[in-house]
């Protein structure tokens, strides 16, 4: 596969879906990956990536940024409330935003800085334990209160269970997005973002069919 592919593929799911052309984002998953392989993606005019480490985020982007104008980098990793600042300073949008003290953190931290990336929220809606994410059934509450701290919510994201259909989680999120007056989806990784563009996604993140197998497994 290749960026080009991704993208017509992603293009004949909207026109599928009933969808407007270009209607969803894609973010092109570069962690793990070397270099090389993201900036010949970069020089094919891309510039949304998501990544899901801070630190590691940290330690090539800066570079590229001098290269490369426009980027629009997003956060798709648990993020741990020490660092939150820094991803602040780094990221264009954090779709990781999964508990009550990283919300306080990140209000606090937007007022003193005065900017606050777009976010989303985090449902673990396999309500798996050992996977970040607001359950469920907390998770109309944890958005209130995200909006009552003036935090820009933009929308929900779900890594589904892998054992589990994609394609109910998809559906599920979606709900409490649209219950909640949310527009933004973002669902469907490199083995199911068709399904998910089916399910009314605006952000897929997509990995290892762009730039390839990762050199080792991250979770
Ligand atoms: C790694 C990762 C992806 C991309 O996975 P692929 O299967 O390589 O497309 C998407 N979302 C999150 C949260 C990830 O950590």
């Amino acid at each position: 596969m290749s960026l080009e592919d991704i993208k017509a593929r992603i293009e004949a799911a909207e026109g599928k879906a009933g969808r407007a052309l270009g209607s969803v984002q894609l973010i092109a998953v570069s962690k793990v990956q070397p270099n090389e392989r993201v900036e010949a993606v970069l020089q094919e005019g891309h510039r949304c990536f998501g990544e899901n480490r801070v630190q590691e985020a940290a330690g090539k982007w800066p570079d590229f940024a001098k290269q490369f104008s426009g980027l629009d980098l997003h956060l798709i990793g648990p993020l741990q409330t020490n660092k939150a600042r820094q991803a602040m300073e780094l990221f264009d949008v954090i779709h990781s935003v999964d508990r009550p003290k990283l919300a306080k953190t990140l209000a606090r931290l937007a007022q003193e800085i005065g900017n606050c990336p777009d976010l989303f929220i985090q449902v673990n809606t396999g309500a798996e334990e050992q996977k970040a994410g607001i359950l469920p059934q907390d998770t109309d509450a944890f958005i209130a209160e995200c909006r009552a701290l003036d935090l820009p919510v933009q929308g929900l994201m779900c890594i589904p269970p892998v054992e589990e259909p994609a394609v109910e989680h998809f559906a599920l999120l979606a709900e409490m997005a649209d219950r909640n007056g949310l527009d933004g989806l973002s669902m469907g990784m490199s083995s199911d973002f068709e399904e998910a563009i089916a399910m009314g996604a605006t952000h897929v993140r997509v990995g290892s069919a762009i730039f390839g197998a990762r050199a080792y497994a991250q979770g």
